[in-house]
């Protein structure tokens, strides 16, 4: 009789050991601080490494990231990836640790909501342009039966690109719009595009290098946008696909309408394709990160906050309003001149809809708060409870 997928999975994970025991290979995690290593011991490892997915990925793929980068300064790194829809079945009894403290207790057996319509989004058309500069909202999607970036191969990869260009290609009236390769970029134009907050950046950070996805670098990646930038497609970065609307301005409303109006109907297009994106019911938006499992969704706006971060309670006002906060250059810069990017820190286990409320709501506060403390006023009784 034929061996079953499981039996050649751990035949294949065999013949990768060469041997070595679990004690000879166990990484040393003494320094670290990331989500990963937080729960990966050596019996987990032992279990763990007996096994591949159907792709050929392995525990050592699943947690190189994180063994390699100990900790990061700003946010406490999930230290793991998803090498393909698979992994987060065969690697549940470490990753289902990982969601469940990333996510804030959800649970293997919670499940997920999506809701794309705008409708349901209350106010956002208001903030502040004085202080909110500019307001973004972006998701991943993964297209069903490609590996993720950091195990596809050269010519998945390339695959992927094409198939995500002929879609896009279909795209009309507001959204019509073009592709560039990076291939096709001069450095001068790339580096334009990263400035002018557009384009992701060069594969420099070391979550991305240690994970493998930043193999073959160009090859294979681009960015599409829409004539006047205000909806744009990366391809090949840290997910098959990055959707993201932005404008300049405090109209989150509209940037959120737009993100729902155009995702939708590239699903569809896909569809029309035969292809689909990587979903379940408990994971929802499977990617590569389990940080963004769900909605993958990230809201955010670049806003003024020079006196309210600066204020003892900052920390805390964004963790009540389920919030975080970033450097406006990307997930790895500091702040400049008291301009943040602040975000929801959630993806999972709440809508689109419900996070992008949350970053709705908690920049008005925000921007509350920060006038009081402009006018040499106490925010005391502005204190937000825990959401
Ligand atoms: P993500 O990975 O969530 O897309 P990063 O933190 O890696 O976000 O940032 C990617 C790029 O998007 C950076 O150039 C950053 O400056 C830009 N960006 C993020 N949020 C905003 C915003 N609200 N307005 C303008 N640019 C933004
Ligand atoms: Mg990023």
């Amino acid at each position: 009789m034929s061996d079953t997928i499981d039996q050649v999975c751990q035949k294949m994970a065999n013949l990768q050991l060469k041997g070595l025991t679990a004690e000879d290979e166990f990484p040393d995690l003494s320094q670290h601080n990331n989500h990963m290593a937080k729960f990966l011991n050596m019996d987990m490892y032992k279990t763990l490494r007996d096994r591949t997915t159907p792709n050929g990925f392995t525990v050592d793929g699943v947690i190189q990231t994180g063994v390699d980068n100990p900790g990061h300064p700003f946010i406490m790194t999930v230290g793991c990836v998803a090498g393909d829809e698979e992994s987060y079945e065969v690697f549940k009894e470490l990753l289902d640790l990982v969601i469940e403290d990333r996510h804030g207790g959800y649970k293997p057996t919670d499940m997920h909501k999506t809701d794309l319509n705008p409708d349901n989004l209350m106010g956002g058309d208001d903030l502040d342009p004085e202080y909110v500069l500019s307001s973004r909202v972006r998701t991943g999607r993964s297209v069903r039966g490609f590996c993720l970036p950091p195990l596809c191969r050269r010519g998945e990869r390339r695959a992927v690109e094409k198939l995500s260009v002929e879609v896009l290609g279909s795209l009309t009236g507001d959204l019509q719009g073009k592709y560039y390769s990076l291939r096709d970029l001069s450095e001068a134009e790339q580096q334009q595009m990263i400035d002018d907050h557009l384009l992701f950046d060069k594969p420099v950070s070391p979550l991305l290098l240690a994970s493998r996805m930043a193999r073959d670098w160009p090859d294979a990646r681009g960015i599409w946008h829409n004539e006047n930038k205000t909806f744009l497609v990366w391809v090949n970065e840290e997910d098959h696909l990055r959707v993201i609307s932005m404008q300049k301005g405090g109209n989150l409303k509209e940037v959120f309408t737009r993100f729902c109006t155009g995702l939708t109907e590239i699903e569809s297009l896909f569809k029309n394709k035969g292809f689909s994106f990587m979903w379940n019911e408990h994971l929802g938006y499977i990617l590569t990160c389990p940080s963004n499992l769900g909605t993958g969704l990230r809201a955010g706006v670049h806003v003024k906050l020079p006196n309210m971060s600066k204020d003892s309670n900052f920390e805390e006002v964004l963790k009540r309003l389920r919030l975080q906060k970033r450097g406006t250059g990307g997930v790895d810069t500091d702040a400049v001149d008291g301009v943040f990017d602040i975000s929801n820190a959630d993806r999972l286990g709440f809508s689109e809809v419900e996070l992008v409320q949350m970053v709705v709501d908690g920049v008005k506060l925000l921007v509350e708060m920060e006038k009081k403390l402009e006018a040499g006023e106490s925010i005391e009784e502005l204190m937000p409870t825990q959401k």
